[in-house]
């Protein structure tokens, strides 16, 4: 199917972006970043903006880089800018392992990392990065600019704290100290599909003990989120077999899982507590 007609604004900076969306969001118009979930929306007419502002032609919004201890990744940096070697050290070893799993090679080249955070889909892998990291979220309006932690960003199945006037300009993550280890599992029916319930771990090894443990889960429940005590069970604890198994029990315990037509919440909680131990046998290997 085809689109319903829409106006396709094409700012050249942001001011004149978030001046354009002032006027064309009460009416359900809509930021166009890389289009690879909001154009199939569109074509299915489940959406009918009447106006798109597309971001893609405003200088300085495609910028990656590492400032102040945070990496900077700025609204029109494509899922595939995360390649292996692309960001040095753990943080960028950890982004390349997640990217590898978004979708297909020609949605990585278009797809955004703030398309994904705005869109806000329970299986978007860079939500759940969003989340295990403590992103801060940048978010731009014809008033002025706020930002968001991630704990306070996401809120509902597809739902974030992101106003219809508001352009996310940039997200920011903290980068992870050196020598930290991280893991990173998922699962979906079939390659390049959406997961059906995805963990993220990251932590540093002292004195053969875990320190500094993250612990995430996204894809299981309405969006990702960081299970603190899970990380409590991790610190302190000696990375082997035992630790794995009562961390993953309680990660699955913690759940409060999605459900629908062919995925029971009985099964993504088995999904969690299996791809709990993967991952941490990922980020010891
Ligand atoms: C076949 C297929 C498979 C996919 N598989 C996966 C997958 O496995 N994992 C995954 O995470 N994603 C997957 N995706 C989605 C893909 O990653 C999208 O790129 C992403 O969800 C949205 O990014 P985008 O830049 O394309 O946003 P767009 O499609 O342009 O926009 C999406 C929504 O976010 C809003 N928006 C976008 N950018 C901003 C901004 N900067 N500020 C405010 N609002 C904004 C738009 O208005 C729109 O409502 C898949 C898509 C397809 C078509």
């Amino acid at each position: 199917m085809k689109p319903a007609p829409f106006i396709h604004h094409r700012p050249r900076t942001i001011e004149e972006a978030v001046r354009i969306l002032a006027e064309v969001a009460p009416d359900d118009g809509r930021v166009l970043a890389g289009g690879q979930s909001l154009v199939p929306i569109m074509a299915f007419r489940m959406a009918r903006p009447p106006h798109l502002v597309d971001i893609n032609e405003i200088e300085g919004l495609d910028r990656l880089v590492v400032q102040d201890d945070r990496l900077h990744i700025g609204a029109c940096v494509r899922h595939a800018a995360f390649g292996k070697g692309a960001i040095e050290g753990p943080t960028g070893d950890f982004l390349a392992k997640v990217m590898r799993k978004i979708a297909h090679h020609p949605i990585r080249t278009r797809g955004t990392f703030c398309g994904s955070l705005a869109h806000a889909d329970p299986a978007s892998e860079w939500c759940a990065v969003a989340a295990v990291l403590d992103a801060v979220l940048v978010a731009r309006s014809h008033e002025g600019t706020r930002e968001i932690r991630a704990r306070d960003f996401f809120e509902a199945v597809m739902t974030t704290a992101l106003r219809a006037d508001e352009i996310l300009v940039e997200a920011q993550l903290p980068l992870l100290p050196a020598g930290t280890r991280t893991g990173f599992c998922e699962f979906s029916r079939r390659a390049g599909d959406f997961a059906i319930a995805m963990v993220l771990v990251a932590w540093r090894i002292e004195n053969d003990c875990i320190v500094e443990a993250r612990f995430g889960i996204g894809g299981a429940e309405a969006f990702p989120r960081r299970l603190t005590d899970v990380e409590a069970c991790l610190n302190g604890a000696r990375p082997e077999q035992s630790t794995w198994d009562e961390a993953a029990e309680m990660a699955a315990a913690a759940l409060d899982p999605l459900e629908d037509a062919v995925t029971s919440g009985d099964y993504r909680r088995d999904l969690v507590r299996s791809l709990s131990r993967q991952a941490f046998e990922q980020a010891c290997a």
